[in-house]
């Protein structure tokens, strides 16, 4: 790379090769944007391969910076989990889901939504709040504890006594907990056997370019193998499954066939607004 002076060079002394400075500042942006109302949620479809029937959706946050534009999460969740914001954010998107997952049920009956997702960070299941935080957010709404689905790592569950006895007190609540972004871990079939999950999502590098048959057979054959060793295991264990990132109606055919029944991806449907979803459930159409 050039070089090009030391003011640059101090901007990535992280080690990550992050920005730090562009962090600090995202941070404290960051804070202002929780009490500004700049933070929304937008859900995203999981649906029933089969038939297309919307059986869930996940809660994805969404930042709309007053001059920035929208900014991904990608890129501000990593500086909400480094500053400790995440945990203020993590709670306005869990007490957000849960009051508009309950909104939809009283509007469109209770067999409109099986289930509403959102993504839990590790340092939340570290918060000793948390346990309470959920429970609060489910006696706030009324939302049926059986309706939420928290979606966790793999990194943010090996990591120590503390989670495991969270884990262990949200699974008593009665919510379910999903193990997100399944198969790149290192350790992802010995944490199934000590991990009260429910749901595994097979991680969509799994289901990228699964039905390529090329005449490159391996790197589709890797996959697949992968996928179905997925299936096999969740099937074995009892957990349901979902598969994300179903870009294609190829893809959507060949897990299917490994015996997926649910997945998730701009194939099937992409993150929209809670009004998009009302629609959705208004029509009674497939997705
Ligand atoms: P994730 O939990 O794995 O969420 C799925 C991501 O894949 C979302 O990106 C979604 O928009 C994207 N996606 C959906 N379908 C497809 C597809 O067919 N192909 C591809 N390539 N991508 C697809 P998004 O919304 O940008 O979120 C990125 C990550 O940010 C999430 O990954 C999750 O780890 C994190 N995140 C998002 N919202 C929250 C939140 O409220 N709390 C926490 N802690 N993390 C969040
Ligand atoms: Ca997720
Ligand atoms: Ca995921
Ligand atoms: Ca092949």
């Amino acid at each position: 790379a050039k070089q090009r002076g030391k003011a640059t060079f101090v901007r990535y002394v992280d080690g990550m090769g992050e920005p730090v400075l562009a962090h600090m500042q995202l941070g404290g942006e960051l804070r202002r944007a929780l009490d500004n109302d700049e933070l929304r949620v937008v859900y995203q479809p999981i649906v029933r391969l089969g038939d297309g029937a919307l059986v869930g959706v996940e809660a994805l946050v969404r930042w709309h910076h007053p001059s920035r534009g929208a900014i991904g999460p990608a890129e501000f969740i990593p500086v909400a989990e480094r500053t400790g914001l995440i945990v203020p954010l993590g709670r306005f998107v869990l007490r957000e889901t849960c009051r508009q997952a309950a909104a939809w049920l009283t509007e469109h009956g209770p067999d409109a939504l099986p289930e509403a997702a959102l993504n839990v960070s590790a340092r939340q299941l570290h918060d000793p709040d948390f346990v309470a935080d959920v429970s609060a957010a489910l006696a706030e709404s009324g939302l049926p504890c059986e309706r939420l689905v928290l979606e966790v790592t793999e990194s943010a569950v090996l990591r120590g006594q503390q989670v495991s006895r969270t884990l262990y007190e949200l699974s008593r609540l009665g919510v379910r907990l999903a193990l997100d972004d399944f198969g790149t871990g290192e350790s992802s079939l010995s944490l199934l056997r000590a991990f009260p999950a429910a749901i595994v999502k097979l991680d969509k590098s799994f289901v990228e370019g699964i039905e390529i048959d090329d005449g490159r057979p391996a790197a589709a054959d890797a996959r697949q193998a992968v996928a179905r060793a997925v299936i096999q295991l969740a099937r074995a264990l009892g957990l349901s499954t979902v598969a994300e990132g179903v870009e294609n109606a190829e893809q959507a055919a060949v897990l299917r066939e490994l015996g997926y029944t649910t997945g998730q991806g701009y194939h099937l449907a992409e993150p929209m607004t809670a009004e998009a979803v009302s629609t959705l459930l208004a029509s009674n159409e497939p997705v």
